[in-house]
């Protein structure tokens, strides 16, 4: 490192100087933070007591303490949070100095500052004192700076570059790493920017990273965590006094949390305790509190000297029961996508893709008896997307449930010269325009949207949709990612008066994936007939995901790569970021709860009476 010997004095001399603080981070808390708000999972005077795995972080949080990186890979409801408000309020009162706070996105930072950090200082006495009232010409500065005497708390979003690159900074608290952007405007990773502006303050610096994790391989909190020491909460057995860490279940995949079930085979979540590993007796909840007061943390890796790692899971949680703990991990257990987000935020562990299990013999097994071109009783509404390639377009329509359940009702290839054979799209137009009879019923549907994807022959898809946008046909583009995290979509004007909508198809891709594997029909369900084509089960089962690391920054991310021929997987891509379009752009109020719009189709009693999914066309206004 680059540190010039006069620094190294001055900052020495400077540390000579600060008074000796009397209290560190926790006791702090104990003696003036008051927990109020909406946010806040218990109000009243904060008791670090309640929570005493908080003990030992909050005094690497200390100015005593020489720690300098601080990671907690935490479950929600582990008073996460809380935890660096702590500090915060630590920072102002006793130890000041430049802070940085960093939320995924300025939104998440605004409703923190309104929920949280501006209630605890209004809460706590020693804190209103300190934070200089702006003038009110100054209320809008207020949300995003909070000055006080000897520093200032700058608060930002983790995709604005210009926040994280300017003043230096003594303290940085970087919050749900895992959501941020891998690179924000183009200037690396944030996490490195924040990291940057630590510098100027070598040996008094400190930082904390905290989040629950996502996907393993590509997880920010999980190379934190494995980059520290590698901390678990050890504690007691109240039967045989051995400690150990609460988990769900060991590596081998033998379940800790155990729990009975009624003579009818039933789940009892109220029955669950965990199996002691020593001497194999049952711990029922009520010992949690006596077992969480007599925990230590033990590091479990040599780390790399600079950085704590705390890693902890909801059953240590004094706001979540084991019981409420087993009850969603039923609820969750057989959809992927409830799963994933069950073990990232409850267990705090990485999710494994496992779509290398996913091949086109599984789904092969489970085709049903279908119609072709008749939509299920249980249809909601019916989406149509088109993929154009140089000979042909390809063509498929997706009814969606209640749940988001899905059938495929058809799918075709239309062959010739998109940009050169008219014929093309005008057997594509009789196709998508017909009348599609609903199963065991006398009614029939229509299709509620279409959407062409116009990356390859932009022009030509251009032409087709421009004069039928009325009847809902759309131009579409896929993108890895959009601006915002998760499935979104976004809609754009290109030549005059089209609009394009931009799907995120990694989180659609990943969605599409956890969904295959879903092997009982209900919510996510993919309906498969067995009239598709040979290949069409391999195209859906022909993308891989795989880690990619960037040589040129480091950054690691997750891409998609195909393995064959890909046309029917992109075009259920574009089928869910259709009912997406649908759901949060087009018309919310019809598309929204898909259950009650299909109740409502089926008792032919539309909400209001005036929305009519069928016949567009007559109506010419749609949006
Ligand atoms: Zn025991």
């Amino acid at each position: 490192m680059n540190v010039e010997p006069q620094q190294i004095v001055a900052e020495a001399w400077l540390a000579g100087w600060e008074p000796p603080p009397d209290l560190n981070v926790w006791q702090w808390a104990d003696q003036h933070r008051i927990l109020s708000g909406k946010a806040a999972a218990e109000s009243g005077p904060w008791r670090t007591e309640r929570v005493p795995y908080s003990r030992e972080p909050a005094e690497k949080l200390s100015p005593n303490d020489p720690a300098q990186r601080i990671v907690l890979m935490w479950a929600s409801q582990t008073s996460k949070t809380e935890n660096g408000l702590n500090w915060i309020g630590y920072i102002i009162h006793h130890a000041p100095g430049p802070a940085l706070f960093v939320m995924p996105t300025l939104g998440d930072l605004k409703k923190n500052v309104l929920q949280r950090i501006n209630p605890m200082i209004e809460a706590t006495a020693a804190l209103r004192e300190r934070v200089a009232k702006p003038a009110a010409k100054d209320a809008a500065n207020n949300m995003f700076v909070k000055e006080f005497d000897g520093g200032m708390l700058m608060l930002s979003g983790a995709n604005s570059a210009s926040a994280l690159a300017s003043l230096p900074i003594r303290y940085g608290y970087g919050d749900e790493i895992d959501r941020w952007p891998l690179d924000v405007d183009g200037e690396g990773d944030p996490l490195d920017l924040l990291e940057q502006r630590l510098q100027t303050f070598q040996s008094r610096k400190k930082l904390l990273i905290t989040s629950t994790p996502t996907i393993k391989g590509i997880s920010a909190i999980e190379r934190e965590f494995k980059r520290g020491d590698q901390r678990y909460y050890f504690v007691p057995c109240p039967h045989c006094d051995h400690r150990q860490v609460l988990r769900w279940r060991d590596e081998d995949g033998t379940r800790r949390i155990i729990w009975r079930r009624d003579e009818a085979g039933k789940h009892m979540p109220k029955t669950a305790a965990f199996l002691c590993e020593s001497c194999g007796v049952l711990i029922e909840e009520r010992f949690k509190t006596q077992m969480l007061a007599a925990g230590l943390w033990q590091a479990t890796a040599p780390g790399d000297g600079m950085t704590f790692s705390y890693h902890l899971n909801a059953l240590y949680s004094p706001f979540m029961s084991w019981a409420e703990m087993v009850s969603q991990f039923l609820k969750a257990k057989d959809i992927p996508e409830k799963l994933k987000t069950w073990t990232n935020t409850k267990l705090a562990e990485t999710w494994e893709e496992i779509g290398l299990a996913l091949n086109a013999n599984v789904l092969a097994k489970r085709l049903e008896d279908h119609t072709r071109g008749t939509a299920p009783a249980a249809a909601a509404v019916l989406i149509g997307t088109a993929d154009v390639q140089g000979d042909r377009v390809e063509a498929k329509i997706v009814a969606f449930g209640a749940g988001e359940e899905s059938w495929l009702v058809d799918y075709e290839i239309f062959w010739g010269d998109p940009s050169s054979d008219a014929t093309v799209w005008a057997r594509l137009d009789d196709w998508r325009r017909r009348d599609f009879p609903v199963h065991g019923t006398e009614r029939t549907m229509r299709l509620a949207i279409f959407g062409v994807d116009s990356g390859d022959q932009a022009d030509a898809v251009y032409d087709y949709v421009q004069p039928r946008q009325s009847e809902r046909v759309f131009a579409l583009k896929g993108r890895e990612y959009l601006s915002r995290p998760g499935l979104s979509m976004e809609s754009t004007a290109k030549r005059s008066h089209i609009r394009l909508f931009l799907i995120a198809t990694m989180a659609a891709k990943d969605r599409i994936i956890s969904r295959l594997q879903i092997m009982e029909p209900g919510p996510g369900y993919m309906h498969l007939p067995k009239w598709v084509p040979e290949q069409y089960l391999d195209q859906m089962t022909s993308e891989k995901k795989v880690t990619k690391k960037n040589p040129r920054n480091g950054v690691v991310k997750m891409e998609y790569h195909r393995t064959g021929r890909n046309e029917a997987f992109d075009l259920e891509v574009y089928a869910l970021g259709m009912l997406f379009a649908l759901q949060q752009i087009i018309n919310p109020s019809m598309f929204r709860d898909l259950g009650r719009l299909q109740a409502a189709l089926a008792t032919g009693q539309m909400p209001g009476g005036t929305v009519r999914q069928r016949g567009v066309r007559s109506s010419g206004v749609i949006l």
